[in-house]
């Protein structure tokens, strides 16, 4: 099995992709379709894609795979070729980066995994196969302006809370396993209602979708491609935006602005903002919101706890890290959580 995976050390592949001048594409994709034997598609993915230069992490599960990659500029046109010819894939959206260098990654990484999205669903006879059906910008904008139609937002509250689409409602969890019973919950007595889920790439509310149908719901639809694919079509076709703030993503910017209006406030004075930071004390690097004149006043940190912090020697701050057990670190309302706000 050694031919199906990197032998080179990770140090050594990421030096030679940084000095590697081939123009290098970045996308992502997910397609929930079956695979019986996971592991044999992914050894045969793994083949083909490290034949064309692709590099990036793969996740592959019986219910589907999903996708972040980058490949050769050049071979774009096959690589598009070699996935459209596989079963199922046809015609598949791909998501292409737009602001990137293409120096995400360094290796390819295949990983077989139980879900290509952790949902806690025991329940065999759950399955991705029979799911909601898809709205796109301008079928999204005209059934969530009917009367009988509830927008379900199936993202975290911390993305929620700086941009979301007029009328949406939260399911307030910090986890997507959480918040699929609670969905199911808050539409007890309107199982004939309009549902449209949405997140912000198609890959959570597409299986949230398949789940309210599992659960007896009728009428259930998911926005194809989430609101990524929602904005491109808005700016394109010159259609009516109905997603107010801003869209929250995982890169530097930590947010896209969408609509010019500001619905958050700052977690320190409350002030209207919707910038996200890191708190700059490494062993805190809180998420959370700051306007400037906070992030002014306790040298961009969440709290005069981490502030002190910051302007210890580097060696004392090192030595208070120490057995910091890094985690995922976010906001939340509710402030019990975090003692020291
Ligand atoms: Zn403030
Ligand atoms: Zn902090």
């Amino acid at each position: 099995m050694a031919n199906l995976h990197n032998r080179v050390s990770r140090k050594e592949l990421k030096q030679l992709i940084a000095e590697d001048p081939t123009p290098r594409t970045t996308i992502s994709f997910y397609n929930y379709q079956h695979f019986d034997d996971p592991e044999k598609f992914r050894n045969e993915l793994y083949i083909q894609l490290k034949e064309i230069g692709v590099l990036g992490r793969i996740y592959v599960a019986n219910e589907g795979i999903n996708a972040q990659i980058s490949v050769p500029t050049e071979n774009l046109e096959l690589f598009r070729q070699y996935l459209y010819s596989l079963e199922g894939f046809n015609g598949l959206r791909l998501n292409i980066a737009v602001d990137d260098n293409g120096k995400s990654f360094f290796v390819l990484d295949i990983k077989v995994r139980h879900k290509i999205v952790a949902d806690g669903i025991e329940d065999p006879a759950f399955d991705m196969r029979n799911k909601g059906k898809y709205v796109d910008a301008e079928g999204f904008n005209e059934l969530s302006s009917k009367a009988d139609t509830v927008i379900i937002d199936m993202r975290n509250h911390y993305e929620f809370e700086v941009g979301h689409f007029q009328e949406a409602i939260e399911v307030p969890s910090d986890t997507f396993r959480e918040q699929l019973p609670m969905a199911v919950d808050m539409m007890r007595g309107k199982k004939d209602a309009n549902i449209i889920m949405y997140c912000t790439g198609g890959i959570r509310c597409e299986k949230a979708s398949a789940y309210m149908l599992h659960q007896g719901f009728t009428n259930v639809f998911h926005l194809e491609g989430g609101i990524i694919n929602y904005t491109r079509q808005v700016k394109e076709k010159g259609i009516n935006n109905k997603f107010i703030g801003k869209n929250f993503v995982f890169d530097d910017r930590l947010g896209e602005r969408i609509s010019p209006d500001i619905i958050a406030k700052c977690h320190q004075c409350g002030k209207t903002c919707d910038t996200h930071v890191n708190c700059k004390n490494e062993g805190c690097h809180l998420l959370f919101i700051q306007c400037s004149e906070c992030a002014e006043k306790y040298d961009e940190c969440c709290s005069s706890a981490c502030q002190e912090v910051i302007h210890l020697p580097e060696e004392h701050q090192k030595e208070l890290r120490k057995g910091i057990v890094k985690g995922q670190n976010i906001f939340n309302k509710s402030r019990s959580r975090k003692s020291r706000l």
